[in-house]
């Protein structure tokens, strides 16, 4: 088994925005030294930024499967053409653009619903809880929340799920 690689500790503080960076990333690669100023970005809402300290009780099963919450949200998935190098990197490069799928409104008949197809049901929570092992429905309960009252691109969805909700089932399939 190769030696583990320690790269020491993200603790090295720009001068010019205050971004960390681990001892060996070239200095400035943040911000370009100073000439790139990005807003600062705003606070999280209360509920998420304690999702990320020990005082949430949901503290331990959130960073356990993070990754898999952030999946569990996701609007659209990535479109692109890899090129997988041979061997054992699992590593892939990206040939040509990127673009992002959201696919269709509604998933096709007797199909899991997926990706944006999940907010437009009735039901998120208990579609959620079933893509992956391991997603706590507190957890859940909490980001859907969050985001349903913060996020401007879920609250957009609300009105296209309103309009999709009044209409009859059979035009609901065909248009
Ligand atoms: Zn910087």
């Amino acid at each position: 088994m190769p030696a583990a690689l320690n790269i020491g500790r993200m603790e090295h503080v720009c001068g010019f925005c205050g971004a960390l960076r681990w001892a060996k990333e070239a200095p400035g690669s943040c911000c370009s030294k100073g000439k790139v100023a990005p807003p600062f970005h705003p606070s999280p809402p209360p509920e998420l930024a304690e999702l990320f300290t020990a005082n949430s009780p949901l503290h331990h099963k959130f960073m356990t499967n993070i990754r898999r919450y952030i999946c569990a949200f996701q609007l659209a998935s990535m479109g692109c053409k890899k090129v997988r190098q041979p061997g054992w990197n699992p590593n892939f490069t990206i040939q040509g653009n990127v673009c992002h799928f959201i696919g269709s409104l509604l998933p096709a008949d007797g199909a899991q619903a997926k990706f944006m197809q999940i907010y437009f049901l009735d039901d998120q929570l208990a579609a959620r809880t079933g893509l992956f092992e391991g997603l706590n429905e507190d957890v859940l309960r909490l980001l859907e929340q969050v985001l349903q009252r913060c996020n401007v691109y879920i609250q957009s969805l609300l009105p296209a799920k309103q309009m999709l909700d009044a209409l009859p089932d059979q035009r609901r399939r065909d248009d």
